[in-house]
């Protein structure tokens, strides 16, 4: 299991794998940074490109991490 902090503030979310860590922090991301999702929200496009750099920083950040 490792925890990780949120990318955008100290909320720390915890998972076995990225994906459970990233499901894990969703709600939170809904609710806390609904306006960073926003800004993407009319261009699919670019939301597109933003997720996927925001999936392979924070995969990276996630390897890095120690495990508890
Ligand atoms: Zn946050």
């Amino acid at each position: 299991m490792k925890t990780m902090k949120c990318d955008l503030c100290d909320h720390t979310a915890q998972g076995e794998t990225f994906e459970e860590w990233m499901n894990a922090l969703k709600p939170h991301y809904m609710t806390a940074h609904a306006d960073v999702m926003a800004q993407h929200a009319g261009n699919p496009e670019e939301m597109k490109a933003k997720m996927g750099a925001w999936m392979k920083e924070n995969q990276e950040r996630f390897n890095a991490a120690i495990t508890t």
